[in-house]
């Protein structure tokens, strides 16, 4: 078992590390998990809590990406399909296979849709998951009975992956821990160090205790996110930025607005984007929008055209459609999309790059950006050869393609523990296994024990964000939760009374800003 003690301790008796990451999102996690998977030793430090940023923010799909097909741009979408693919099977406990039915109301939708999407299944080759084909009007209400019926003539089944994106961070933490990897939450690096003009290390804060503290690196990657530029700039404070970031609104519904095994894939919606309403945890999250944004911000906020173009849209397709007092909760995530390198800043975001850019500064300092979750471990792979070579490391094959992470079955559950894989029966033995944190969640406080246990859950927004999805799933219920978890929280970690009402006080206050209406709690 690891704890937070053992893991300071580590960092702090740890000398100099081969590999050592800042961030612990998609990108950070998986150079991590290839670093330490490979030998090396490989330290990462994340900020605030893993997947905090944009990270636990998707439309929680493993997918090659239709939308990158309709540009053009083959080799991105054949890369993500394989990464798909190599998912699925190294965790089938928390990546599944969905159908996504495009709803065709014009005679040409599904001819021209259908063969786009014949040409998504021979770029998966091997690794498809299923082959897509029309439907007929009553095949596609069959899958999504709640589609408009007005002028349906049918639609396009295809299929991609579906994923929790938070449980598959923490995945990737247990599993870098497991390869001998050491990783920090609640620890944000704050300077970097130099020996002369070469990166050699960080200093980092202790979030809990305060303290700083100096480590030292051979290599040392940048996989902040939308915060790469800010670590940049500790590296050089003249450096021009690279990112031009913009968001992204998720709303999430009862699972009665689409209550087929399908999901919906508007393909062209009145800004020319896609648009999905997607089954996850028996609740539907509808999204996304892309707007660019100025500043960026640890919990940024939709605005309010951006709920309303995706109950309009929505209304479009749907029969009944959401209105906002049917909204459990409302989640934004930040896009680092990557300038090209011409940019004279100015133009729509949706044209900048989606794919991952790796950079090296003078000084050695590597940054990771761009890309996908889908594509994290092809991130990894390519980050930690550069790093080896940047750090003169012994070159090392990569065993990422095949490599399990924690909990892998080969017989994916399809219950309320099922994101655990192998694990779930350690979960279930805990205290508190049979008692529900609220009614309108599926969640117990086994799984807060469990959190704090091993999953090095240190906050009641670790837990009812990220370790459980309680604050996406309804975020008033989960207010609601907070005090149950903060009491078994309390108890874990051995915090008093005083701590457990901050936890409630803090929790509420960040959960306010994922509810749209707000009447008063039950408590
Ligand atoms: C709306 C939206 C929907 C998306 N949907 C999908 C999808 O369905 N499928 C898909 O494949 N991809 C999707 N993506 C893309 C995917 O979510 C991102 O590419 C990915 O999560 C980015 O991960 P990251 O690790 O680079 O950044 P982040 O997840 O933001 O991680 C960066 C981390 O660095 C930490 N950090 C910052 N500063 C410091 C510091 N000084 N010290 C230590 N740590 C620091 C932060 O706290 C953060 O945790 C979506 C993106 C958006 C915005």
């Amino acid at each position: 078992m690891h704890t937070r003690e053992s893991l300071t301790e580590a960092v702090r008796a740890g000398g100099t590390w081969d590999v050592l990451v800042i961030g612990g999102g998609a990108s950070g996690l998986g150079t991590a998990l290839e670093a330490a998977s490979r030998g090396y030793r490989t330290l990462l430090l994340e900020a605030r809590d893993f997947a905090q940023g944009t990270s636990s923010r998707s439309t929680k799909l493993v997918h090659g990406g239709v939308r990158y097909l309709a540009q053009g741009n083959v080799g991105l979408v054949r890369e993500a399909l394989r990464e798909r693919g190599l998912l699925r099977r190294n965790a089938p406990h928390l990546v599944h296979d969905l159908g996504f039915v495009v709803p065709a109301y014009d005679w040409w939708a599904g001819p021209y849709y259908g063969i786009g999407l014949k040409l998504y299944d021979v770029l998966a080759g091997k690794l498809n998951l299923g082959s897509s084909k029309l439907l007929n009007r009553d095949e596609a209400l069959e899958r999504t009975p709640t589609l408009k019926t007005d002028g349906l003539r049918g639609g396009i089944l295809y299929h991609d992956g579906q994923f929790d994106d938070a449980r598959l961070a923490v995945t990737l933490l247990l599993t870098l821990l497991d390869h001998g990897g050491v990783a920090l939450n609640h620890a944000p690096v704050t300077g970097l160090l130099k020996d002369g003009d070469r990166v050699a290390g960080v200093t980092w804060r202790d979030e809990e205790s305060g303290e700083v503290f100096e480590v030292r690196a051979r290599s040392v990657v940048n996989a902040t996110g939308v915060f790469v530029d800010d670590v940049r700039r500790m590296d050089d404070p003249a450096t021009a930025p690279m990112l031009s970031p913009s968001q992204g609104v998720h709303v999430v519904v009862d699972r009665r607005f689409l209550p087929g095994d399908s999901a919906i894939m508007i393909p062209r919606t009145e800004d020319g984007r896609v648009l999905f309403a997607v089954p996850w945890h028996d609740r539907v999250v509808i999204g996304t929008t892309d707007t660019p944004v100025e500043h960026t911000s640890v919990e940024p906020r939709a605005l309010p055209e951006e709920i309303e173009f995706i109950l309009r849209t929505a209304a479009q397709y749907l029969d009944p459609a959401p209105t906002r007092e049917d909204v459990l909760s409302v989640y934004v995530g930040l896009r680092p999309l990557v300038k090209a390198e011409t940019t004279d800043g100015v133009g729509s975001t949706a044209a900048l790059s989606r794919d991952h850019v790796l950079r090296v500064s003078r000084s050695g300092l590597l940054t990771l950006t761009g890309g996908k979750w889908t594509t994290y471990r092809k991130m990894g792979e390519d980050a930690v050869n550069r790093a080896a070579e940047v750090a003169g490391l012994p070159p090392r094959l990569s065993l990422t393609a095949g490599l399990h992470l924690r909990g892998w079955t080969d017989a994916p559950g399809g219950d309320a523990l099922a994101v655990y894989g192998s694990d779930a029966a350690k979960v279930r033995a805990l205290p508190g296994a049979d008692a529900p944190l609220h009614p309108d969640l599926p969640y117990t406080e086994a799984e807060v024990r469990w959190a704090a246990r091993e999953e090095l859950a240190r906050s009641v927004e670790d837990v009812l964000s990220r370790r459980t999805r309680a604050l996406l799933l309804n975020a008033r219920a989960s207010m609601e939760a907070a005090p149950a978890v903060a009491r078994v929280l309390a108890e874990e970690l051995g915090k008093d009374a005083a701590w457990a009402a901050e936890q409630v006080r803090a929790y509420r206050e960040l959960a306010g800003g994922y509810v749209l209406a707000q009447p008063a709690l039950a408590d």
